[in-house]
C-alpha cells in the first residue's frame, strides 16, 4: 500500500468548488484532502496521484499543469484528458474493491 494520509474536511467542499466545480479530492504529496470519505475506487484514484507526486516530486504540479495546457491546446478537456488523470482512472478501474 502506498504511504498516504486522508484528510476529510467537509468545509473544503465550498472552498474547492471555487476552483473546480464538482470536485471531490485533491492530493498534495502523500496527503489526500477530501470533503467527504472516499470509496475504495476513489481512494485508488487518489493513491495513483500520490505515486505521481512521488515520481515527479515538487515538479508534479508543474508537469500536471503543462499536460492540462497541452490538452487544452489540442482542443481537449484540461481535466478529463490530462494524462495523469487518465492514468489514475485506469489504475482505479483495475481495482475491483468498492466502498
Ligand atoms: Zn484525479
Amino acid at each position: 500500500m502506498t504511504a498516504h494520509r486522508v484528510v476529510v474536511r467537509p468545509w473544503l467542499r465550498v472552498l474547492g468548488s471555487l476552483v473546480v466545480k464538482d470536485w471531490l479530492a485533491i492530493t498534495i504529496g502523500s496527503r489526500i484532502y477530501a470533503w467527504r470519505p472516499l470509496t475504495g475506487v476513489e481512494l485508488e484514484h487518489e493513491l495513483q496521484h500520490v505515486r505521481q507526486w512521488a515520481r515527479h516530486g515538487w515538479a508534479f504540479p508543474l508537469v500536471y499543469l503543462a499536460d492540462s495546457w497541452s490538452a487544452r491546446r489540442k482542443g481537449k478537456r484540461w481535466y478529463h484528458d490530462n494524462r495523469f488523470e487518465q492514468e489514475a482512472r485506469e489504475v482505479a478501474s483495475r481495482r475491483t474493491h468498492t466502498t
